[in-house]
């Protein structure tokens, strides 16, 4: 079954420099990238995105982390990405390994890459959407249409008047 998937590397894998390696990592699944920006991650964005945790202890650090507030200021960002094809969400869910970077296989990218804060943080150096109706809301929150190469959800042509910043 085609799917799409929302793949993230954080600001961990930023400063790590391991974008490359796990893009690497990430080209095993023969998945094609169909859309890819830098963000900077804005607090509404990151609550929105992990909603489902906002009862959990660890719910403020989580949302701090992915908006690059752990990281230094040169790493407030991520790289977010949608990949698509054959049943990409569990293709991406397996190579990236369990949330705990410490239990992940040790050969998943979090296995090889992640680790865990002394605050007791899982930092795992990419989010991959664990669901269809995850992944779908997840694209939807991060990006526009148009920004996606491949027509992956339906689309409706509204009249909106809003005030944009242009190249001068
Ligand atoms: P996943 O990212 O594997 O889909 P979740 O959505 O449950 O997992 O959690 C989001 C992120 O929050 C994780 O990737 C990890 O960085 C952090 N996290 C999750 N559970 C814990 C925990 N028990 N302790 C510390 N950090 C956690």
């Amino acid at each position: 079954m085609i799917q799409q998937t929302l793949v993230i590397v954080k600001p961990d894998g930023l400063k790590k420099s391991l974008t490359g390696n796990i893009l690497t990592r990430l080209s095993e699944t023969k998945l094609r990238i169909v859309a890819a920006k830098v963000v900077h991650v804005s607090p509404e964005l990151a609550e929105k995105h992990y909603i489902h945790l906002k009862d959990k202890p660890f719910f403020q650090e989580v949302v701090k982390y992915i908006c690059g507030e752990l990281h230094g200021a040169e790493y407030r960002r991520v790289l977010a990405m949608v990949y698509r094809g054959d049943d990409a969400i569990v293709k991406v869910r397996k190579l990236a390994g369990t949330t705990n970077p410490e239990e992940a296989e040790a050969t998943s990218i979090r296995g090889q890459y992640g680790r865990l804060t002394t605050k007791g943080l899982f930092e795992n150096v990419l989010h991959c959407s664990s669901d269809e109706k995850e992944a779908e809301r997840e694209i939807k929150l991060w990006f526009e249409p148009q920004e996606i190469a491949e027509d992956i959800f339906p689309v409706e042509s509204i009249e909106t008047k809003v005030q944009r910043t242009v190249w001068k």
